[in-house]
């Protein structure tokens, strides 16, 4: 049999924090999956537990995540295959060690967006205070690579991030940037950094010998459909961001999960 290939992302497809959780879930139905330095550690349902369980049995499971290499690093699952990293910035082996030689590639390509990226940072912080916006922001950096920047809402459910990215269209070309925005998460990422451009690069790998392989993708955010349309057959976790624009419901800004 030709094993499966899936790319999962984690926050908030896998698990996610306490707040999220369904309310009436009893403390013992929870199992840890991602311990945080704030102490919002993220949890699994019974259901995701079983859920990764089963990935992991089943197929070659490859997380696909925006947590930089130190934030995947504090994440419980076993899993024991590849990890795609800091939005595909870095790949990592079964053991952890960063695959020198996509770190070559991806240090050339961002190395051209670092100064913008910092220029980013800077307005949207300025952006932000004019509007009265209490935000804490950051480059998340790979090594001495910078990878993309973080914008969230101290005070809030991330409904106002957009205002910041707004204020940022108007001063800078963004075109084939990806701007991130679902709940208390506002992500700006250059456009030679993507989930997809890392997928594509793995699944090429993975079917050099084995092109039979089918590959599955499933995430919950809008800015993971273009690494989940890169595979085979791909699926998103109800009540997520993706699940409420494919249904037609909310609009893809609306906050939550
Ligand atoms: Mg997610």
């Amino acid at each position: 049999m030709s094993r499966p290939i899936v790319f999962v992302d984690l926050d908030d497809t896998l698990f996610q924090t306490r707040a999220k959780c369904p309310p009436d879930a009893p403390e013992d139905a929870l199992t840890l999956a991602a311990r945080a330095t704030n102490g919002a550690h993220s949890l699994m349902t019974r259901r995701q537990k079983a859920f990764v369980d089963w990935l992991i049995a089943t197929g070659e499971t490859i997380p696909v995540t925006a947590r930089s290499r130190e934030a995947y690093s504090r994440v419980a699952i076993p899993f024991a295959s590849f990890a795609i990293v800091s939005n595909g910035a870095v790949i990592l082996d079964a053991a952890g060690v960063p695959d020198t030689g996509w770190a070559e590639v991806m240090a050339r390509d961002l190395g051209a967006h670092e100064e913008t990226l910092a220029a980013l940072l800077a307005q949207g912080r300025a952006a932000a205070e004019t509007a009265g916006i209490d935000a804490r922001s950051w480059i998340v950096a790979e090594e001495t690579v910078s990878t993309y920047a973080v914008f969230k809402q101290n005070d809030g459910d991330g409904t106002r991030l957009p205002e910041i990215a707004d204020a940022l269209a108007t001063t800078f070309d963004l075109a084939g940037w990806t701007v991130h925005h679902n709940g208390n998460n506002l992500g700006l990422l250059p456009p030679a950094l993507s989930k997809r451009r890392a997928v594509a690069h793995l699944l090429e790998r993975l079917r050099a010998d084995a092109p039979d392989r089918p590959s599955l993708g499933f995430g919950d955010s809008l800015t993971d459909l273009p690494f989940l349309a890169a595979c085979d057959f791909w699926g998103v976790p109800a009540r997520s961001q993706l699940a409420r624009a494919l249904d037609g419901g909310s609009p893809p800004h609306g906050g939550g999960s």
